[in-house]
């Protein structure tokens, strides 16, 4: 049988269905015993054929079986990006390339891809040579520093679970591997991760091993290709996390091994007793995490702070301090303990300094505040540490070639029930690294054309810049709007809110509250429109400790409390009044620096996709998977090369292909000329098309 649309439906044939999910889904058709034409399609549902026959098209053959680099695909759309994903998941094939960027399903489970053997197979071999991996990356960036001497960078994104931790690891395991010394210093850097994961990461519900910051870690190359030391930047701890965490998550890890970890002299010293009597390690109700061994995790990170070279004053001072934070007190007793600064508010008068007893409820936000601070400025020192162990500056003098090779390992884009302050500035940075992966792609298609000398002008694409404009542009941008008031004394969320609907509700890009009562605002995001809650923005912004507790620091013999609140200690000193800086203001500087590193370099980019929110093997969600595409910037991709020539086959692909076509054996294809299209045009090496020449004759290609 043949439809209208040239699908012949025998046994066994492809098609796409429209069956009212999201994009179409692939199917197969098949005869029963009875002679009935069902469609089946690739999640098992069977349809009748005949009352299918007006949704359905022909599926490329590319498609059938999926291919390496999807933009080969001659479906080029949605649905076949996300097919070509899924085949590949269900033959157990976890990387796949779309042009040079990499796409990587988390395989959840553990799998023989990571060998020496598989190093020595990847080093030294061109991008697309063997089947994707993401050696392949980490090899061409090491290829490519060393060549041209220019530094790269790999740009490693996706969801949270979706292996962006494990990716980074992986090339970091590589470029140690091909730069083969086993030196200390590659073991001081591959050391740096338990320690970060052990203060940074937390089991949450969508990740046991989540890493609750951003981080950027540059590592330096000799100019023969030896790591020679590295530098980390970390971005935004979340510190809310150690006073509270959801159902089913935990506090960072570090708690949880210390005190399953020491010896029970240790934890007697410490006057420690086990994680379910801390009212702040069990908010989740959870204090263990399947899978994970905190005390075996406490001597790995015990061993990796001495490799390190923490001393062991340093140890516990760490260890102790961490545990400062869980002090906990009962609030309505009638004689509140020491400190009182933790009870009472002091504030000026016109005349004088008087103290007010707060409530216990204030005095509980007050203690959070101090315990979030401590935990957020030891986390920021512990990095400072690493980093003066593994950051050597180049002793040679300024002439000193060394390259690098930086990886980014950032939260991508997050849309929750309730998004808070958190949420707009993680969405900030996605944007930015968009904007940046957007015009990159657009780079390099536009190098391709010139390079085929084929003029390709007037062509433009719109990116987010409308959105990057409402957040940090335009005058009186969100961003700039939010730390005003925050400098603001009387400045509430609520003042802040009316001057954001006020300076904002024309354009289209944010989306005003809907009443006076109403506390969410919302932008409309590259990924998304985002709700964002107000409340608590500036409070969280500020970001500052009262000046009770700064004076309180300012009284402690604990060295390392002091060493971490230096800046604030000295501040209060010089000038009360100075202005600090916001955290939004602090974010705002580390991501433009962190931009114009990234600028200079020559990126790479690893797409980390989540198959399912169960973290189950074989299970691939379609609809997890297409949202995933749409944020990733997949979908920008084939859009950008939709806008030109999307189809290209170099001249000996074209005529192996297309011989049967041909009516003439002189094949020169630079002459030749493909009847019935008026959209394709030949370069110096490939034949470009715009829509894939169908098989059938009415297209012809002739020799002139
Ligand atoms: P978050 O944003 O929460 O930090 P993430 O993207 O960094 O998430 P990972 O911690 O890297 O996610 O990965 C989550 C889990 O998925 C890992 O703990 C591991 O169990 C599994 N996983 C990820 N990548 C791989 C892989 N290549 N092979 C095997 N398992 C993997
Ligand atoms: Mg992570």
């Amino acid at each position: 049988m043949i439809l209208n649309h040239g699908v012949s439906c025998s046994q066994g044939e492809w098609v796409w269905v429209d069956s009212g999910t999201e994009v179409p889904i692939g199917a197969r058709v098949k005869v029963t015993d009875t002679g009935h034409q069902l469609l089946v399609d690739d999640e098992g549902k069977e349809y009748k054929l005949s009352q299918k026959e007006d949704s359905i098209r022909v599926m490329h053959p590319t498609s059938v079986e999926g291919v390496d680099d999807m933009i080969r695909l001659g479906d080029l759309n949605e649905a076949g990006l996300l097919r070509n994903l899924l085949v590949r998941h269900r033959q157990g094939i976890i990387y796949t390339y779309i042009g040079s960027v990499l796409v990587a399903v988390n395989p959840y489970q553990e799998l023989p891809l990571y060998t020496a053997d598989q190093v020595r197979r990847y080093h030294g071999r061109r991008l697309g040579e063997l089947p994707p991996h993401v050696f392949a990356i980490a090899d061409t960036c090491y290829f490519n520093m060393r060549r041209h001497n220019r530094d790269q960078c790999c740009i490693i994104s996706g969801e949270s679970g979706a292996g962006k931790t494990e990716s980074t690891k992986l090339v970091l395991q590589f470029l140690a591997a091909v730069s083969g010394q086993h030196s200390w210093i590659e073991q001081q850097i591959l050391e740096a991760n338990p320690i970060l994961e052990a203060f940074g990461n937390a089991k949450t519900i969508r990740n046991d091993n989540s890493s609750r910051f951003g981080k950027y870690v540059e590592i330096f190359f000799s100019k023969d290709g030896v790591i020679e030391g590295a530098r980390l930047e970390q971005y935004l701890l979340e510190k809310s996390r150690v006073c509270h965490q959801a159902m089913e998550e935990r506090n960072y890890h570090i708690f949880y091994c210390m005190l399953t970890g020491m010896t029970t002299e240790q934890k007697r010293n410490l006057c420690l007793g086990d994680a379910s009597e801390f009212n702040y390690l069990k908010r989740g109700d959870c204090v263990v995490c399947d899978g994970r061994d905190d005390a075996k995790d406490y001597t790995r990170i015990r061993t990796a702070l001495k490799i390190l070279t923490f001393t062991e004053t340093h140890c516990w001072a760490i260890l102790k301090l961490v545990f400062l934070g869980n002090m906990t007190w009962a609030l309505s007793s009638p004689n509140p303990p020491q400190p009182k600064c933790l009870t009472y508010r002091s504030f000026m008068t016109n005349r004088e300094r008087v103290s007010k007893p707060l409530s216990s409820e204030q005095a509980a936000d007050c203690r959070d505040a101090f315990v979030k601070a401590i935990y957020g400025k030891l986390f920021i020192w512990i990095v400072g540490r690493i980093n003066s162990a593994i950051h050597k500056t180049p002793t040679n003098g300024p002439k000193y070639v060394r390259n690098s090779i930086g990886l980014l390992d950032i939260f991508g884009f997050e849309n929750f029930a309730s998004n808070s302050f958190e949420q707009l500035c993680i969405n900030f940075a996605n944007e930015q690294l968009q904007q940046f992966f957007v015009r990159h792609v657009f780079k390099l298609e536009q190098e391709e054309y010139t390079k085929e000398d084929i003029v390709w002008k007037n062509i433009t694409f719109n990116d987010n810049t409308q959105t990057l404009d409402l957040l940090v542009g335009k005058p009186l941008n969100v961003l700039a709007l939010i730390d005003e008031e925050s400098h603001f004394p009387k400045g509430t969320d609520v003042t802040m809110l009316n001057k954001m609907n006020q300076v904002h509700a024309k354009g289209n890009i944010y989306i005003p509250s809907k009443n006076t009562h109403d506390m969410e605002f919302g932008i409309r995001h590259f990924a998304g429109v985002v709700y964002y809650d107000s409340r608590g923005f500036l409070e969280k912004n500020r970001d500052t400790l009262s000046s009770d507790i700064i004076k309180l620091i300012d009284t402690t013999t604990n060295k390392l409390l002091r060493q971490i609140f230096e800046a604030q200690l000295s501040a209060a000193e010089t000038d009360g009044r100075k202005q600090v800086s916001t955290l939004s203001g602090q974010f705002r500087q580390s991501l433009d620096s962190l931009m114009k590193a990234l600028s200079i370099c020559q990126p790479h980019f690893i797409r980390c996709f989540k198959p399912n929110d169960n973290k189950k093997s074989m299970c691939f969600d379609r609809n997890l998977c297409i949202r995933q595409l749409r944020y990733s910037g997949m979908i920008d991709t084939i859009r950008i090369r939709k806008l030109g020539y999307p189809i290209r086959h170099t001249f000996k692909q074209f005529l192996q292909r297309y011989r049967v076509l041909l009516k003439t054996t002189v094949c020169d294809p630079k002459t030749a000329v493909i009847a019935g299209h008026d959209d394709w045009k030949i370069g110096t090496t490939k034949i470009f098309l715009k829509v894939q020449l169908n098989l059938d004759f009415s297209v012809q290609v002739k020799m002139i």
